[in-house]
C-alpha cells in the first residue's frame, strides 16, 4: 500500500490532518509526520532527518507520497530524498497537493489499493470538489473528485438510489461489499445524499460507515477489466432490495421504540424491550472471560503474521458452522448476520492495518488485532447513528474470537445448570445463538439495544429479552428472583405475589396463543382434497431436532451429518456419530431420520481431512466421490448409521450420485459394515431404506436406472441448479442463474418425480426450494411426496399445502413448465395465488 508522509512547519497543523484522515479511513493507511522542530522557544520549522525518518517508516514498494506546507517543508523534503539508496528512491513523490485535502484524499484512495500514480491524481485534483462547489455547480456532479476515482477517465461510475427499508444497514452492506469482493476491479462507494467521500466498497467497516439509507443517491465506481461485469452484479443487487422483502426488513430490524433505561424503584427497573415475552425466574449472572495481551511487541514478525493467520482461519470457520446452525434454527435472514461477521474479519482495512501494526512497529499479533478491533469498534461507537452504533457489538465479537484463538483462551460457558434468567453487561451474537432456549427463560442486560443482532436472535430463538437496563442490573445477587415483560421492558426485582400473578396470567394468554399456532403447524398437512404431504425438516445438531419437532415437523428429511465433522481436530469415532445419531433419533421418535452421508467438498471443506484446493470445487472431489476413494471413512459412518437404526426409525442417503456405479459401490460398502456388524453379533434395521441426493443432471437423466437401485430418491434443488444452469452458487456474477424456479430445473424435477413413481419409490425435495411458500402449488402439482425444508418454514408451507386442491396443483404444474424464465413462473405463481 502507498505511504504518505506529511510534512508541515506545525506539529500541531499535522496532527489535526492525521486526525481528519484518521476519520476518513480509521487508521488503515500507513501515514507519518515530520512536523516542527526540537526547540521550545520557537516550535516552527521542518528537519531533513525527520522528514527521512518519516518515509522510511512508511516505506514500501507500492511508494510513498509526501504532501508539504510550504516554503522550507518543500526544501526539507527534497533533500531527504537525497539521503535514500538510489533504489529506494524511485517510487518516493513529491507532491504538490493542497495538505489538508490532498492528504486525505491520498489516504482514501490508498487504502483502497490504488497504485502511486493513482493516488497522485486524487490528492492533486482534491481542490476539484471544493472549487466546483464554490462556482455553484451541483456538489453531486462534482463528488467523488475529492477522494475517489469516478472522475479519472477508466472509471466507470453508476447512480442509483437505495430503496430498501433500513438502507444499507449490516446485511444488505455486507452483500454489497460480498458481491464487489468478487471483481477484480478497483470499486468504490459514495454516499451522494450525504456528499460523503469515497470508499472501498471491498471493506465492510467503511461502506457502512457511510451511513446510505433509504432514498439515499449512491454512486458506484468501478476500473478494471471486469467493471462493466461488476457495476451490473451490484446495480442488480441494488434494484433487488438486497433481496430484501419490507416484511423481512421490519421483522427482523425494525427498531423498537426505545424506552428510557433508569430504575423506576429500588424494585423496578425500565429497559428496552428487545423480545417479547413474560420471563419470570432466578438471574444467572453471565461474566465473560476477559481477554489478555500478555506481550505487547515480538521479535518475529512473520511468525506473529502466521499466527493472526491460522487464528482468523480458526474463527473463519467457527463463525460458517455457527451460520449454517443459525440458517437451519433461526433461517437464513437471521443467519446473514453471520455473513457480515465474516466479511468483517476479512475487511481490508482491518487486515492491512493489522499488518502494519505487527511489521512495522513489532505489535505482536494479539496487540496488533487487539488494537485494530478497539479503533474500529470506537470507530462505530462514535456515528451519529444508534443503528450503526450498534454494528460495534458484531466487529468486537469478531475481534473476540480471533483474540480467543490467539491467546488460547476457552470462551465462558453460559450454559445455565437450571432454568434461569440470564444476565450479562452484554451479549454478542455468538453468545447469543448458542443459548438454550430450553435453560434460558430470559437475556436481562445492562447494555444493548433492540436493534442489536443479539436481540435478533432472541426473537428468533424465541427467548424473552429486556435489554439496555443499566448498571444497577449488575448490583443484584446471583439467584435473585426477576421478572420482566419484554414486550414493555419492564424488569421487577423480587415481585411481590401480585406482579406474579398479573404476570404468570399475561403469559398464560400469550403460551395460550403460541400453542394453537404450534398445533396448527403439529397437524399433518393435507390438500382440500385430501392429499396427505409430508413435511419434515433440515437439520444439522441435536438443538435444531428439537426446534423440528416443536414446529410441527414429521421427521427430518435431511441431516447434513457433515456437522459432526466440523469444529473439531479429527473424524468423529463410530460410537460418538453413534450416539449423535440415537440422541436426535430419539428427539423425534416416533418420526424418521434421514442421515445424509458426509457431503464434503465443494463449498464445505473440512482441514483435518486435506482435501487439496481444487480449480472447480463443485465439479470436483466432493460428495460421493470422495467417500469411495475414503472407504474406511464411509464403512464407519455407515456403521454408526446402521447401529442407530436398531431402535430407530433411520434411513440413509448418498449425496453427490451421478451414476449408477457410485450407487452400486456405496451399496457394496453398505453391504460390507452389515457383515461386519453381523459378525459382532450388533444388531440393525436390516431393512433400513436406502435413498440418494438426486442433485447432478446426470442422476435426472439416469434416473429411471437409479430408481432400480434405490428406495427413495431426495433431490437437492440448490445443487441440481447450479448443475443444470452452469452456474455456480457462490458466484454473484452468474448465481441469479443458478436459480430453482427456473423451468429447466422444474422439468428436472418433473422427470425425476416421473421415473421415481413409475418405480414404485417415493420422492422428496430437500433442497431450498420446499421451503418456498410460492413453489409449494408447484412441487405439490409434480407429485413430490415429501418436502424436508428448514424448521421456520414449516408452519407456512403447511398452511400453503391445505389450501391447495390436487388438480389445481397439477394445472398449475404444468402451466410453468412451458414458461420461458424464473421470473414468468414466480410472476404466474404471485398471479394465481391473487385469484
Ligand atoms: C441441495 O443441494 O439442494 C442440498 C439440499 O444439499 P446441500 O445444500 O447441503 O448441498
Ligand atoms: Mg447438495
Amino acid at each position: 500500500m502507498v505511504g504518505i508522509v506529511i510534512v508541515s512547519h506545525s506539529q500541531k497543523l499535522a496532527e489535526g490532518v492525521q486526525a481528519l484522515v484518521h476519520q476518513m479511513v480509521q487508521g488503515a493507511v500507513s501515514l507519518a509526520l515530520a512536523a516542527g522542530i526540537d526547540d521550545p522557544e520557537n516550535p516552527f520549522g521542518t528537519d531533513v532527518m525527520q522528514v527521512y525518518q518519516a518515509i522510511e517508516s512508511v516505506y514500501s514498494e507500492d511508494g510513498v507520497l509526501i504532501l508539504m506546507d510550504l516554503g522550507s517543508a518543500v526544501l526539507s523534503a527534497e533533500m531527504a530524498l537525497e539521503f535514500l539508496p538510489e533504489e529506494r528512491r524511485h517510487p518516493v513523490r513529491l507532491c504538490e497537493a493542497p495538505l489538508v485535502e490532498g492528504a486525505i484524499a491520498a489516504a482514501v484512495t490508498a487504502a483502497f489499493g490504488a497504485n502511486i500514480e493513482q493516488v497522485i491524481r486524487e490528492a492533486r485534483g482534491a481542490l476539484a470538489a471544493k472549487a466546483s462547489q464554490l462556482s455553484g455547480i451541483n456538489p453531486s456532479e462534482s463528488v467523488g473528485a475529492l477522494v475517489s476515482t469516478p472522475t479519472s477517465a477508466q472509471s466507470q461510475v453508476i447512480h442509483l438510489t437505495v430503496r430498501n427499508q433500513m438502507g444499507l444497514h449490516a446485511r444488505p452492506a455486507a452483500k454489497f461489499v460480498a458481491t464487489a469482493s468478487q471483481f477484480q476491479s478497483e470499486i468504490t462507494l459514495q454516499n451522494i445524499t450525504s456528499s460523503s467521500g469515497s470508499v472501498n466498497a471491498k471493506s465492510i467497516n467503511q461502506v457502512v460507515t457511510l451511513v446510505i439509507r433509504q432514498g439515499n443517491e449512491i454512486a458506484i465506481a468501478a476500473s478494471g477489466a471486469d467493471a462493466q461485469a461488476a457495476l451490473a452484479a451490484l446495480q442488480q443487487l441494488v434494484e433487488d432490495n438486497f433481496g430484501e422483502s419490507v416484511a423481512d426488513v421490519r421483522g427482523a430490524e425494525t427498531p423498537l421504540p426505545e424506552q428510557p433505561q433508569f430504575p423506576i424503584s429500588n424494585s423496578q427497573f425500565s429497559g428496552i424491550p428487545a423480545s417479547a415475552g413474560i420471563a419470570i425466574g432466578n438471574i444467572a449472572i453471565y461474566q465473560p472471560t476477559v481477554l489478555n495481551v500478555q506481550q505487547q511487541q515480538a521479535d518475529n514478525p512473520e511468525a506473529e503474521w502466521q499466527q493472526l493467520q491460522t487464528a482468523i482461519e480458526q474463527t473463519r470457520h467457527q463463525i460458517q458452522t455457527l451460520r449454517h446452525q443459525i440458517s437451519a434454527t433461526a433461517g437464513k435472514a437471521q443467519a446473514a448476520i453471520f455473513d457480515a461477521h465474516l466479511l468483517c474479519l476479512e475487511d481490508p482495512f482491518v487486515i492491512d492495518r493489522t499488518r502494519q501494526l505487527i511489521f512495522d512497529r513489532n505489535f505482536s499479533a494479539a496487540a496488533a488485532w487487539k488494537t485494530v478491533i478497539d479503533e474500529t469498534v470506537a470507530a462505530y461507537e462514535a456515528l451519529p447513528d444508534s443503528y450503526l452504533q450498534a454494528r460495534a457489538a458484531d466487529v468486537f465479537d469478531v475481534g473476540q474470537r480471533v483474540m480467543r484463538s490467539l491467546t488460547g483462551t476457552v470462551p465462558a460457558s453460559i450454559n445455565l445448570p437450571e432454568p434461569g434468567i440470564l444476565v450479562a453487561t452484554d451479549l454478542t451474537p455468538s453468545e447469543t445463538a448458542q443459548l438454550d432456549p430450553g435453560k434460558v427463560l430470559g437475556i436481562c442486560t445492562v447494555a444493548g439495544g433492540a436493534t442489536s443482532h443479539s436481540g435478533i436472535l432472541a426473537r428468533s430463538l424465541g427467548i424473552p429479552a429486556v435489554v439496555g437496563v443499566g448498571a444497577e442490573l449488575l448490583r443484584l445477587e446471583n439467584g435473585t428472583l426477576i421478572a420482566f415483560d419484554g414486550e414493555t421492558g419492564e424488569v421487577w426485582v423480587q415481585p411481590d405475589d401480585n406482579q406474579l400473578r398479573e404476570l404468570q396470567a399475561k403469559r398464560n394468554r400469550q403460551q395460550t396463543q403460541q400453542q394453537a399456532l404450534q398445533s396448527a403447524a403439529q397437524q399433518p398437512a393435507i390438500t382440500h382434497d385430501g392429499h396427505q404431504i409430508k413435511v419434515m425438516a433440515n437439520i444439522l445438531t441435536i438443538q435444531e431436532a428439537k426446534i423440528a419437532v416443536n414446529t410441527g415437523a414429521e421427521g427430518v428429511g435431511l441431516l447434513r451429518s457433515e456437522f459432526l465433522y466440523f469444529d473439531r481436530v479429527s473424524v468423529p469415532t463410530e460410537e460418538e456419530q453413534r450416539e449423535a445419531y440415537e440422541a436426535i433419533a430419539s428427539i423425534l421418535s416416533p418420526h424418521p431420520l434421514i442421515i445424509r452421508t458426509l457431503d464434503i467438498g465443494g463449498d464445505k471443506p473440512l482441514p483435518y481431512l486435506d482435501l487439496p484446493p481444487e480449480a472447480n470445487p463443485f465439479l470436483g472431489w466432493r460428495g460421493i466421490r470422495y467417500l469411495l476413494d475414503s472407504p474406511d471413512l464411509l464403512k464407519t459412518q455407515l456403521r454408526a448409521i446402521l447401529r442407530a437404526s436398531h431402535k430407530h426409525p433411520i434411513k440413509v442417503m448418498f449425496p453427490m450420485v451421478a451414476s449408477v456405479r457410485e450407487i452400486r459401490a456405496a451399496k457394496e460398502i453398505l453391504a460390507a459394515a452389515k457383515t461386519e456388524l453381523r459378525s459382532l453379533g450388533m444388531s440393525f434395521d436390516e431393512a433400513m431404506e436406502v435413498g440418494i441426493m438426486v442433485e447432478v443432471p446426470a442422476a435426472v437423466t439416469m434416473a429411471d436406472k437409479l430408481a432400480a437401485e434405490v428406495d427413495f430418491f431426495s433431490i437437492g434443488t440448490n445443487d441440481l441448479s447450479q448443475y443444470v444452469m452452469a452456474s455456480d452458487r457462490t458466484n454473484p456474477k452468474v448465481a441469479t442463474l443458478a436459480d430453482a424456479f427456473e423451468p429447466a430445473v422444474l422439468r428436472m424435477i418433473q422427470q425425476t418425480v416421473t421415473a421415481a413413481h413409475h418405480a414404485g419409490i417415493w420422492v422428496g425435495v430437500c433442497g431450498e426450494l420446499a421451503s418456498s411458500e410460492l413453489a409449494t402449488p408447484i412441487l405439490v402439482g409434480l407429485g413430490v411426496d415429501e418436502f424436508s425444508m428448514n424448521s421456520p418454514a414449516i408452519s407456512t408451507v403447511k398452511a400453503a399445502i391445505s389450501k391447495l386442491r390436487m388438480d389445481e396443483a397439477e394445472a398449475i404444474a404444468s402451466a410453468v413448465l412451458q414458461l420461458d424464465s424464473a421470473k414468468e413462473v414466480r410472476e404466474y405463481i404471485v398471479g394465481q395465488l391473487k385469484t
